[in-house]
């Protein structure tokens, strides 16, 4: 076992409940402090969202794909003097992503500057001036909302009430798409540049306007594709947390939290074996972890009616299918757009019976990038569809076949001629399977929405005011959803852990 970074928890044990990439961050750096480790998921192989769909050899990341702050991965490593690129090498990806219009027009993002405002002019040359200020607003909401908040606890009021005026004055109290019209005119690039909360689960003309700050995110980070898939990526880690001595156990459903006199004291799962423990960092949908996982505790602030109150993020329905042959002219990623944006968004995080008849899609090709994920002249995808989450009443049992045909005609149509004679794989998740397999509340794609009034310090703490000793970190907690918040939603923990072990 490799001597871990600080002593400051030596003896200590913490057990995370979950295994998506805010778990295993979140382990390796309660590691690095010093406590011993166990992580439990109840999945048969970690990565949680992250996980691994493998049929008739074609290998399908189940969910995240554009690997945005690399920085953040590679502090996981460098926490024990490792170096990420000797076990996960990051692929670049150009463009970041491919925006196509029902017209058959295309919008591509890259992070070179001259290029984009190429594509810029090809869409409305009297915009330029105002997307230049918008790239500059972009960088300053990342100066500020990112470097300086992002991995800040925020569990206290005196931390929302000093960072509220810079909120304001970067209009993080209007939308992402307010921020956005403000400068542009046009309005396939407002689309453009509005989709990215999105990526997050959020309806773009609800969300903090805070979220702008992905168009620099990029810009200066550049979006990369780990060799080998994301599956690649959770191998990596999975491998550096066996040398840390990190113990994980999958298919470990934790039933309950154990607590005596309002410290947490360890857990108990379903089997009915019980784990002690100092501390526990909960990766589990952060709502569900409330009501779900304290039943005999009574809590203060999230109660059953506060937690229904919630707005949530919208349900997906991923269609994963391999070809037998290869579509050389499509983007690694690439972004469908219907014909409605704002209406057809309404629809999405609405509470609808129906999937909306027309709608966005975000196609992806690893492919592009990998031509190892599938078979050798093959092409592996997954097409994602928003849809609403289950709070609708969408039977996905009924639903899921036909959305299936209606998703393979569209693409059919608009970027993958004769695509169904060339299906030769396939299988999909609905809402239904997000909650039954990653026990995600209302089956919401990204957990609670990112409005500001979910957000920071209305959002769920990192440490948690019901009950001392458990921590939470993942998409449901501050900073946010995606990659780059559920990693530092780990480093807040680690800075949380420290302060409480002194
Ligand atoms: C289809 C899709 C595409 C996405 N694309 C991107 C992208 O391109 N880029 C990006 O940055 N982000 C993307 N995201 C978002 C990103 O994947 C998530 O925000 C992030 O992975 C969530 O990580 P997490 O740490 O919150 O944990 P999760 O991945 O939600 O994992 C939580 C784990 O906890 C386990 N668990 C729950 N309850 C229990 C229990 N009681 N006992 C034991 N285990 C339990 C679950 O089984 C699960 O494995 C995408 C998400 C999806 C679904």
């Amino acid at each position: 076992m490799a001597a871990p970074r600080a002593n400051l928890a030596a003896g200590r044990k913490v057990i995370v409940i979950g295994g998506g990439f805010g778990g295993i961050a979140a382990g390796l750096r309660a590691r690095a402090l010093g406590y011993e480790v166990t992580l439990l998921d109840r999945l048969d192989q970690l990565g949680g969202r992250g996980r691994v769909v493998r049929h008739d050899g074609f290998h399908f990341d189940a969910g995240p794909t554009v690997i945005t702050a690399p920085f953040l991965l590679d502090e996981l490593f460098a926490l024990f003097g490792e170096d990420r690129r000797d076990h996960v090498p990051l692929l670049p990806v150009t463009p970041f992503y491919r925006v196509r219009f029902v017209d058959g027009r295309h919008f591509d993002l890259t992070g070179d500057a001259d290029a984009m405002r190429g594509e810029v002019v090809r869409f409305c040359q009297q915009d330029l001036p105002g997307y230049e200020k918008m790239q500059r607003h972009s960088a300053e909401l990342y100066r500020i909302g990112y470097e300086r908040y992002s991995a800040q606890p925020f569990h206290k009021l005196a931390t929302m009430m000093t960072a509220f005026p810079e909120i304001v004055r970067l209009s993080g109290h209007r939308s992402v798409y307010s921020i956005v019209r403000r400068y542009l005119r046009d309005d396939s690039l407002r689309r453009v540049f509005s989709l990215q909360p999105l990526l997050v689960g959020g309806h773009p003309f609800h969300t903090s306007g805070l979220y702008a700050l992905i168009q620099h995110l990029e810009r200066t980070h550049g979006v990369w594709f780990p060799k080998g898939g994301t599956g690649a990526l959770v191998a990596g880690l999975g491998a550096l947390m066996r040398r840390q001595g990190i113990a994980v156990r999958l298919q470990a459903d934790v039933a309950r939290l154990l607590h005596e006199n309002g410290r947490i004291t360890g857990v108990a799962l379903a089997t009915g074996e019980t784990l002690p423990a100092d501390a526990v960092i909960a990766n589990a949908d952060a709502p569900a972890i409330y009501a779900d996982l304290l039943p005999s505790l009574k809590r203060r602030r999230w109660t059953d009616r506060k937690l229904d109150r919630l707005d949530y993020s919208m349900g997906l329905f991923v269609f994963y299918f391999g070809t037998n042959r290869r579509y050389e002219t499509t983007a690694h990623h690439t972004i469908l757009l219907g014909q409605r944006y704002r209406e057809l968004l309404d629809e999405i995080f609405g509470r609808g019976v129906e999937v909306p008849d027309d709608l966005s899609l975000y196609l992806h090709r690893p492919t592009a990038t990998d031509p190892d994920m599938a078979p050798p002249g093959c092409d592996a995808f997954y097409v994602l569809a928003p849809v609403p989450n289950l709070r609708s009443e969408i039977d996905w049992a009924v639903a899921a076949p036909r959305l299936r045909d209606r998703l393979v005609a569209m693409m059919e149509a608009r970027e993958l001629p004769e695509l169904s004679a060339a299906i030769v794989t396939e299988s999909w998740m609905t809402p239904q399977t997000f909650s039954e397999e990653y026990r995600s509340r209302h089956g919401a794609g990204f957990s609670v929405s990112p409005r500001l009034m979910q957000s920071a310090w209305f959002r769920f703490h990192n440490k948690s005011e019901e009950v001392r000793g458990l921590y939470l970190v993942g998409a449901g907690t501050h900073p946010g959803a995606g990659l780059p918040g559920v990693l530092t939603s780990a480093k807040v923990v680690e800075t949380l852990l420290k302060e409480d072990a002194r």
